[in-house]
């Protein structure tokens, strides 16, 4: 019998960034055209681990501002985080650098476990923040980062495919702990 376990990762980030996009495509497969506010909706999917299979349930969150405090639901029972910028929005960059801040108070400055992606990449000439700055955010989380783009399914520097680099991602940094 495989050992069942559930595991919720949060996709938080300012509005409009590709949180609901990029969920979408991580259960769904496909890009939808044009923009939905989310209020917060739940994704479930299965992934296989092994001889372990993980029940994900994603909570796709309305956005954040500098200004949000963050409910309970957002720290208590949350394994992982996936925190999205637009690299076409330097304010949206700004505002993960103190939700991070606050998930970090809120859950006793241990580790977390958690996903940085600057999504959008598919936009590079109206890029505001470079991959570098990405980069070097995550590390000093110890996190790990990708730039992505939801519209083309797309991990572009790694030519590689977003929904297989998401769960790979997930499984190693969300979803084991
Ligand atoms: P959310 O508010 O963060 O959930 O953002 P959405 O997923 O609703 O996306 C906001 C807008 O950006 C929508 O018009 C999407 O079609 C668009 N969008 C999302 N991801 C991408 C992407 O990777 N590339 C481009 N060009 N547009 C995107």
């Amino acid at each position: 019998m495989p050992l069942v376990r559930y595991r919720k990762v949060a996709i938080l980030g300012y509005r409009s960034v590709g949180k609901t996009s990029l969920a979408h495509q991580f259960v769904e497969g496909e890009f939808l055209e044009g923009y939905d506010p989310t209020v917060e909706n739940t994704y479930s999917k299965t992934v296989t681990l092994g001889k372990d299979e993980f029940h994900l349930h994603l909570v796709d969150t309305a956005g954040q501002d500098e200004y949000s405090i963050l409910p309970y639901s957002f720290i208590i029972g949350v394994h992982g985080y996936v925190l999205v910028y637009s690299i076409t929005s330097l304010h949206s960059f700004q505002i993960i650098k103190s939700l991070y801040q606050k998930l970090h108070e809120g859950h006793g400055k241990t580790r977390l476990p958690v996903v940085l992606v600057g999504n959008k990449a598919d936009l590079s000439p109206d890029r505001e923040v470079q991959a570098i700055e990405g980069k070097k955010l995550a590390e000093s989380w110890g996190a790990t980062f990708v730039e992505s783009s939801a519209r083309e399914n797309q991990v572009p520097h790694l030519k590689t495919n977003l929904v297989t680099w998401l769960t790979v991602s997930f499984l190693t940094h969300c979803l084991v702990v």
